[in-house]
């Protein structure tokens, strides 16, 4: 029997072919050891997902700091290096359309996956490589970006991004500004996903007001059981849900275990609980996921792109019937997508 089909809301791949230079993103089709690359994706059903472009600060904290501060970035730095990644997913459409196809809508996403290459929507995890007067968001938007996270876990000139804290409340500081407020009307203007994931609580309310869409985190959990400052707290998730928004649940295992440790050896009950929660307050419609690879430690039973055959496995064990596993994995996503993309 074929894996159950799984659209993702988040990952780092595109980072990480960066970071190694591979501006063509040729390690992708060729194989890379971590989380994601094509036969990981075929191996484990892997059919499309959001594919995120992020910039590194010039100075990362250690890892295993309690408290990591990550400062602003330098805008000049950021818009280019925001251009290399785009131009790295662009390259690898280019190279490889058997492969995999950047989708700018769902007719895309659907006739990508029949042919068996990767649907992809780009995604702009942290707005630093935009200016204030929003030209390269256009710029970005035609070459294929459809979903944007106004801020990362740090501060830039659109808003207050929520430090990673354990435990702690995503309510961290402030929210938009008002070139944030303006970054995101005109994103929803041009019909793209906001992702509320890395966004402080308030910064959270401030897009809630502003926007008429449904609300989207693509990778984060839930702060009652694990209380992360990453997390959403059940107010929140109960304003996703009024919204017929989603969430993907993150699957770095230091936001879904209750101690919040960075332990490989977590356990798929411990995304069990938190799917169980994410249906409870958003219904079955309302819960995806959104796993970080490449850009987490997730749990070794999952272990890659290749082993999501196990979570699937784990679903149908805690009695998740097919249809709820089908939404969870991909439908769920397909859904929200057909209703925001323009
Ligand atoms: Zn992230």
């Amino acid at each position: 029997m074929a894996h159950q089909a799984v659209f993702d809301g988040h990952n780092d791949v595109l980072l990480k072919l960066w970071e190694s230079g591979d501006r063509c993103g040729a390690g992708f089709f060729d194989g890379l050891p971590g989380h994601l690359d094509l036969a990981k994706c075929r191996e484990g059903g892997m059919s499309g997902g959001l594919f995120a472009v992020w910039v590194r600060g010039p100075a990362s904290p250690d890892e295993d700091d309690p408290a990591p501060v990550f400062p602003p970035l330098d805008p000049d730095h950021a818009r280019t290096v925001t251009l290399q990644m785009a131009a790295v997913l662009l390259r690898m459409a280019q190279a490889r359309p058997d492969a995999l196809r950047i989708c700018t809508d769902t007719a895309q996403i659907g006739e990508a996956e029949a042919d068996g290459a990767l649907a992809v929507v780009m995604h702009l995890e942290g707005a630093e490589g935009i200016g204030p007067d929003l030209d390269e968001l256009h710029v970005l938007h035609a070459a294929g970006l459809r979903s944007l996270g106004p801020v990362w876990s740090r501060d830039n000139i659109f808003g207050h991004g929520v430090p990673f804290r354990f435990p702690a409340s995503p309510d961290t500081g402030p929210g938009l500004t008002d070139a944030g407020r303006r970054l995101v009307q005109e994103a929803e203007r041009l019909g793209m996903v906001i992702d509320l994931s890395h966004i402080s609580e308030r910064g959270f309310d401030d897009v809630a007001r502003l926007t008429h869409g449904p609300l989207v985190a693509s990778h984060s959990g839930v702060h009652a059981l694990c209380p992360t400052s990453r997390n959403l707290t059940d107010r929140q998730l109960d304003m996703i849900a009024e919204r017929g928004g989603l969430v993907g649940l993150n699957l770095a295992v230091q936001f879904l275990r209750a101690d919040g440790a960075r332990d490989g050896a977590t356990q798929l009950a411990d995304v069990l609980r938190h799917l169980d929660h994410l249906i409870a307050r958003l219904g079955e419609g309302g819960v995806a996921l959104g796993s970080d690879f490449d850009g987490a430690v997730v749990p070794q039973e999952i272990g890659s792109a290749a082993g999501l055959p196990a979570l699937v496995a784990a679903m149908r064990a805690a009695g998740y019937g097919d249809r709820l596993v089908a939404r969870i994995c991909h439908d769920n996503w397909l859904d929200l997508l057909r209703r925001v993309l323009a």
